[in-house]
Formats: C-alpha cells, sequence, structure tokens
C-alpha cells in the first residue's frame, strides 16, 4: 500500500470517467469539501475542483483562502476569485473543453445545480451537466499509506483519552462532565476537533443508541457508554466502549458478553473480497442465537476517514466487498428500551490476509 500523489489521486479520478463505467463524461466538477481536500490537498471550506482528461486540475476559491490555496493545493491550477466560485467553476468547466461534466448528485443541492446551469452558456445548459455518481467518495473508501498511518495516530489517541478516562469516571459526575474532561484533554493531546458530538449515555439512557452526554449523573449500578472520536490530519477516529459501575445482574452481564461476541465475530469475518453484508451477519446471527437481535437496531457499522461516515455501510444484505486499505468501524448493540443498552465499537483495518484493530483499548468486562 503506497502512498498516493495527489497528482496520482486527480488521475484515478478522471479514469473513473471512462465511457464504460460513467458513460459521456469527460470532466468532473467537485464540489463537496472531503473530496475537494481529498483531490487537491487544499482545507478551506470554499473550494470547487474541475477535473477534466484533457487539461491539468483547476481550484477554484475566494480571496480569503488565496495564500492557503496555494500552499496547500501543490501540483493544482490555483485561481483566485472575489466571489462567485461555483459559477467560475462551471464556467471554467465548460471553456476547458469539457463537453459533459459529471456531478455527485449526492452533495449537490437543487438550490446548487440551478446556480451551477445558470452559470453556462444558454446553449448548453440542458445538456452540460450530468450525474456521474459518488466517483470520489469511491476513491476515498481504500486508504493510502500515508492516510492509515494518520488514521493509526488518531485511533491510538482515542484509547490514550479512553485509558486516562478510565481513571477519574467515577459515579455523581454528569455525563457532560466526562465528556468536557475528554474533550478537554483531547485537546491538549493533539486533536484539532472532535469526530462528533460525544455520546456519554449512562444507566437507563444507555438504551439510546445516540445518547449525547446529558445533565444526567452516572449512577452507582448501571452502565456507560462512551461513543467518541477525535480529528488528527483531518481523519476521524470513532469508538465506543461501555463500562459496568457497580454490580450487575447475571442478565446484564450475558447482554454484555453477548454483545462483544457478536463484535469479535465480525471484526474476525473482515477480509479482502467478503461482502459487508457478511460482516453485519457475523455479528447480527451470535444476537439472534441469543434471542437479542430485536434490540440490535441498527447497521453493524461504516468506512470512516475524512468524514467519520463515509462508504462501505457495513448493513444486512449489503453486497459491497472489503478491499485492502479500508478502513470500517464494527459496532453492534443491544438497546433494551427502558433499561439499559450495551455498544461495543472498533475501527479496523482491511489488511492483506484479515482485519487488524485500530483501537485496541480494553473491550473486557470493565467494572468500576
Ligand atoms: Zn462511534
Ligand atoms: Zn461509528
Amino acid at each position: 500500500m503506497k502512498e498516493m500523489s495527489l497528482r496520482a489521486r486527480q488521475k484515478q479520478a478522471v479514469l473513473q470517467l471512462a465511457p464504460e463505467l460513467v458513460s459521456g463524461c469527460d470532466g468532473l466538477i467537485v464540489t463537496h469539501p472531503p473530496d475537494v481536500r481529498y483531490l487537491s490537498g487544499f482545507t478551506g471550506s470554499a473550494g470547487v475542483l474541475v477535473l477534466s482528461r484533457a487539461k491539468r486540475a483547476t481550484l477554484y476559491t475566494d480571496g480569503r483562502y488565496a495564500s492557503q490555496a496555494k500552499a496547500e493545493a501543490i501540483g493544482t491550477k490555483v485561481v483566485i476569485l472575489p466571489k462567485g466560485v461555483l459559477a467560475a467553476a462551471c464556467e471554467g468547466a465548460a471553456s476547458a473543453g469539457i463537453t459533459r461534466c459529471g456531478f455527485d448528485a449526492a452533495n449537490t443541492t437543487v438550490a446548487a445545480l440551478a446556480a451551477m446551469k445558470k452559470a453556462l452558456p444558454a446553449k448548453i445548459r440542458r445538456s452540460f451537466f450530468s450525474p456521474s455518481g459518488p466517483i470520489v467518495a469511491g476513491l476515498r473508501e481504500v486508504k493510502d499509506a500515508g492516510e492509515i498511518e494518520t488514521m493509526r495516530r488518531a485511533a491510538l489517541l482515542g484509547c490514550a483519552l479512553y485509558d486516562r478516562m478510565l481513571g477519574f469516571i467515577a459515579p455523581g459526575m454528569t455525563e457532560s462532565e466526562v465528556a468536557a474532561e475528554l474533550e478537554h484533554a483531547a485537546r491538549l493531546a493533539g486533536a484539532e476537533a472532535m469526530s462528533f458530538e460525544t455520546i456519554v449515555a449512562s444507566g437507563e439512557r444507555s438504551s439510546l443508541p445516540h445518547g449525547r452526554a446529558s445533565a444526567a449523573r452516572l449512577p452507582r449500578r448501571g452502565f456507560v457508554t462512551l461513543d467518541f472520536g477525535v480529528v488528527v490530519g483531518g481523519y476521524c477516529s470513532d469508538m465506543t466502549r461501555t463500562l459496568r459501575l457497580g454490580k450487575a445482574t447475571q442478565e446484564e452481564f450475558d447482554v454484555y458478553h453477548a454483545v462483544l461476541e457478536a463484535q469479535e465475530a465480525a471484526v474476525a469475518a473482515i477480509a479482502p473480497g467478503v461482502t459487508v453484508g457478511d460482516v453485519d451477519e457475523a455479528a447480527r446471527s451470535i444476537l439472534r442465537r441469543e434471542k437479542l437481535d430485536t434490540y440490535f437496531s441498527h447497521s453493524t457499522g461504516h468506512g470512516v476517514g475524512l468524514e467519520i461516515h463515509e462508504g462501505p455501510r457495513v448493513a444486512t444484505e449489503q453486497k459491497e466487498t472489503l478491499k485492502r486499505g479500508m478502513v470500517i468501524t464494527v459496532e453492534p448493540g443491544v438497546y433494551i428500551p427502558g433499561r439499559f443498552g450495551v455498544r461495543i465499537e472498533d475501527m479496523v483495518l482491511v489488511t492483506a490476509t484479515g482485519g487488524e484493530i485500530l483501537t485496541p483499548s480494553v473491550k473486557a468486562w470493565t467494572q468500576l
């Protein structure tokens, strides 16, 4: 797995425009900021990239980003505009010899498409833009060596923060206090941001799959689910652990171990060529055996990278196959409404032969 240059990524994106893959498009307009970053290195929020078979990639941005764009978008032609970046990029595409220009419909609003068309000469307005599918999102699913290295750092920082948290978490603290401690430490340790709003869900609230940290106090007896991630070098980490405060009932102990077994079975199923549906099923079948599958109300995982949720979606009957270099999460959970919930999540790198866990923090029953 080599590190890929920005030029190589741009070339790969253009290759995806081959007639047998995307009929008729010989250019691509890229507006989704993570996609622009992936292909050009530019990290600003207002940039539009135009790729074509014939010409060098061009990044359009505005004056606020002039020096940043030139420093970051190495090897890409940079055009700085006073305003109207999107319209100028469309005009640029139309005058760059592109006859039909692809765009990612999933990341283009109806209003943006109308504005894009309006920027074109009337005679090509109807035919110029054509939805080309998520070309860049597809490329981003497979990480190169440099991205994997960055993601390892993000994941290991998450683990260090979790280990630190084990030293201070205690009954009586509010969920928000736990999140604040964690996030404060994350920043001091070099995180650029959290990947998403930190989830701390304790006691009965652990039965909420997305229980954001609230003013609720951690109980003397109950589960605490922590789901959080940090951004390092632009890349997100994502992990979940469920801790036990105080003594548990046999049922709580059994549910925890069923989720753990399901999680480990799904991780063990990961290998190049395996479908994501089969990974999902590896987790789900364990919970079915334990008659807990009806409480597993979401998919098993998702790709992660520049965005917290990327392809592939690791869900029931999904046919996409895993490839070496993909990074996915494996996060089965059981949520018994009004009572308690358990979720365990790792980030897993698809290697040449299987899956490597990037978040090796302890998953064994942890009672505080
Ligand atoms: Zn998560
Ligand atoms: Zn996740």
